[in-house]
């Protein structure tokens, strides 16, 4: 595949300079992207801002025919969109299906909500004023995501923007971009107006500088690493854009002695090794009560030490490929660190290549909280299982971060587990659940984990203006 940037409706950029997409999995080249820099993105800006004077003044009910025509799309669509994702960033194909589920989520999801877009009336102290607040789409977006799930963190952005009524230019990161070139075409097929949504691929450096510092621009949704978060966060800082930042994670989970033991095995399991540990609120550190700390551990690794490693587009595989060498040699180093600092390696341990970077699924116990892996994004399949005596000790261990993106907890007990929701802080709470994203939820971190929440009622405000009108009678 030849992908091209995406410019009030054309794709455009024939002359530019091409960049291979690797299949990680394979190591083989799947397409190619151009590599777009300042003067593009300054064009992509023009035409968002162009679009908006028209796509800002449809109704929600006009805006939704659109988006759901472009929702089906991509349903109908889905199995090639899911091994286009499997493809450029390595997960089961499985997973690629869900994601593609999952992103179309958004689509319908906002589409109807914004149908319901209230501003409100108050009452004036004063007897011949009337106050009226309204809600206003905020303008012209710029999105910038990573990775990891190349469809559904583009959509969890464009869903509530273009159905607010604001338009977007669109940078993709540069390992995952043909999945996200394939959803713009399907939006063209589905009549979505012409500089609505805009695309640029290529020098991120250049691209996020002037998405940052354009004044057209008014809001800046970023999904990535704590450290570029905060780096446009500064940037952003001349123009005073509204920020969303999304960022890094390192969820805790917490399991009581009176939780049910084999539930909460899968549910770490589920969160820990899908995509391969390569996603932001995957559980990082699993604290487990020293009463059931055996029982656990001997659950687990039974379990972990059935996962199927391989090349995702084989059905049967459970963990695919990490994203890079890069990947593999901080889930390494996390490791390395680990065991010389005196953890056990129950099971798994060790990589291999071949053509692509893979980790064996693994377990290590006897961790300490001064190891990387407790303190670190791994983003890789490896699970530290320490114990804890009293829920204040895990409360606090768990908070002792950072981050406070997702936490996870394990109890039957309402009382235990309201008081560990209420005292855990992180912005997504798993309680005995080990997979709570949904587009209808707020989903978003505390601390270094970001501003602002993607998803929910908190997702399509984001994108909106509050406007308040004094009238004088
Ligand atoms: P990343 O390195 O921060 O990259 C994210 C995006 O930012 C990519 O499109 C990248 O472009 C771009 N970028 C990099 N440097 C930039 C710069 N100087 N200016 C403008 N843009 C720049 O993160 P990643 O490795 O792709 O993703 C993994 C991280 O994302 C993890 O920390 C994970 O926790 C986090 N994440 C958070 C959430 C959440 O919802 N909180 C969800 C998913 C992932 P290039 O690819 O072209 O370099």
């Amino acid at each position: 595949m030849e992908g091209k940037i995406y410019i009030n409706g054309e794709w455009l950029g024939e002359q530019l300079p091409q960049l291979k997409v690797m299949n990680p999995a394979t190591n083989e080249c799947i397409g190619t992207i151009k590599q777009a820099g300042i003067s593009e993105t300054k064009n992509a800006i023009v035409a968002a801002n162009e679009a908006f004077r028209t796509w800002s003044k449809k109704t929600p009910h006009e805006r939704f025919p659109l988006l759901m025509e472009w929702h089906d799309l991509i349903l109908q669509n889905k199995q090639s969109l899911a091994k286009t994702i499997t493809e450029e960033m390595g997960k089961p194909i499985k997973e690629s299906i869900g994601e593609i589920e999952y992103a179309a989520s958004f689509i319908s999801w906002f589409a109807e909500e914004a149908k319901r877009i209230y501003g409100r009336s108050i009452p004036s102290r004063a007897r011949n004023k009337r106050i009226q607040v309204m809600k206003q789409p905020i303008g012209v977006v710029a999105a910038i995501t990573p990775w990891n799930f190349p469809a559904a963190m583009l959509t969890r952005k464009m869903a509530p923007a273009l159905a607010s009524g604001c338009t977007i230019v669109v940078k993709p990161a540069e390992e995952t971009p043909l999945t996200a070139i394939k959803l713009i075409e399907l939006s063209k097929e589905a009549g979505i107006s012409d500089g609505v949504i805009n695309l640029v691929t290529g020098d991120a450096e250049a691209i996020g500088k002037e998405l940052t510092t354009n004044s057209i621009v008014r809001k800046l949704t970023f999904t990535g690493s704590t450290e570029v978060g905060k780096l446009l966060m500064q940037q952003s800082a001349e123009t005073m854009q509204n920020l969303s930042l999304e960022l890094g994670g390192h969820a805790p989970a917490i399991v009581c002695e009176d939780a049910k033991i084999d539930e909460a095995v899968n549910a770490v399991i589920a969160s820990k090794f899908r995509n391969a540990g390569q996603t932001c609120i995957c559980v990082n550190r699993v604290y487990v009560q020293h009463t059931i700390y055996e029982e656990f551990i001997t659950k687990l690794i039974q379990k972990v030490a059935k996962l199927k490693v391989g090349r995702g587009l084989d059905e049967q595989v459970q963990v695919g490929p990490l994203i890079n060498k890069k990947a593999y040699e901080k889930v390494k180093l996390h490791i390395d660190d680990a065991t010389r600092r005196g953890a056990t390696v129950r099971v798994g341990g060790d990589g291999y290549v071949d053509k692509g970077y893979y980790f064996q699924p693994t377990v290590l116990i006897d961790v300490t909280d001064d190891m990387l892996i407790m303190k670190e994004e791994t983003f890789g399949p490896v699970i530290p299982v320490t114990s804890f005596q009293s829920d204040e000790e895990a409360i606090s261990r768990a908070n002792h971060s950072c981050y406070g993106l997702a936490a996870y907890f394990f109890t039957e007990s309402m009382a235990r587990g309201l008081h560990i929701a209420e005292e855990l802080e992180y912005g997504i709470i798993g309680w005995n659940d080990g997979a709570p994203s949904m587009a209808e939820a707020p989903f978003g971190g505390m601390k270094e984990s970001g501003i602002g929440r993607e998803g929910g009622t908190e997702g399509l405000e984001t994108y909106l203006e509050t406007k308040y009108i004094s009238l004088g009678i």
